[in-house]
């Protein structure tokens, strides 16, 4: 009986940008994931299309942050997100970040004020720490007109919400990290839901952190 060999983290960063491209988080170059396996950092460079890079195009740094390993190919750059992965890594103990431009992220961000909240949505329990019964929150940040200026205010959402894996960055994205790439994917997908949820419950005339207000009624139907 053979153990199955986990892929490399070269080889699941090239996976995940494709299946992640495909869902629509990660177009227009935007976006990306890192991974953190054995003291070591994994991610894609700067301003590529992230569904076409090969395992030779990433960077590797050190836990501190200095480049181990440059792409074979030419004229890239790293990416313009290292500091706010760092911030994961440094500040959760993430073992993988992914930060999304997703559309349902961006407009999320637009419904809330200080910090996304939903209860009472079954996507809730896909989070660690939490049930269907609790209030779900992720902080929003404002954004800045350079990606790596947002490491500071991201660094301080993050001590102020020790119970979120995510943080949301107005009219931008998100990012989003768990222990390992399994639980920081599930993460990823458990909030896109829920930020869909949110925005699409608002359409009905519905608010996704008010449970007890009988949706038929928020819309303006009628009970039995
Ligand atoms: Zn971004």
């Amino acid at each position: 009986m053979g153990q199955e060999l986990s892929p490399s983290p070269r080889a699941l960063i090239v996976e995940l940008c494709r299946h992640f491209y495909a869902q629509g988080w990660v177009s227009g170059t935007g976006g990306g994931i890192s991974i953190r396996q054995d003291g070591r950092v994994y991610m894609a460079p700067s301003g590529v299309q992230k569904e076409r890079i090969a395992e030779a195009d990433l960077y590797v740094l050190d836990e501190a942050g200095a480049v181990l390993e440059t792409p074979s190919t030419a004229g890239l750059a790293p990416s313009a997100c290292s500091p706010l992965f760092f911030n994961a890594f440094r500040l959760r103990d993430a073992g993988a970040v992914i930060h999304s431009h997703a559309m349902e992220a961006m407009l999320a961000t637009l419904l809330f004020r200080d910090s996304f909240e939903c209860t009472q949505l079954e996507m809730i329990k896909g989070i660690a720490g939490h049930g269907y019964h609790d209030r779900l929150i992720v902080p929003i940040i404002e954004n800045t007109a350079h990606e790596c200026d947002l490491a500071d205010s991201m660094a301080e959402a993050i001590k102020a919400h020790p119970r979120s894996h995510a943080v949301l960055v107005r009219r931008h994205g998100v990012y989003i990290w768990g222990k390992d790439w399994v639980q920081a994917k599930t993460h990823a997908e458990c909030y896109h839901y829920l930020f869909d949820a949110a925005v699409r419950m608002h359409q009905l005339g519905m608010h996704a952190a008010e449970a007890d207000k009988p949706s038929l009624e928020a819309v303006g139907g009628t009970r039995r």
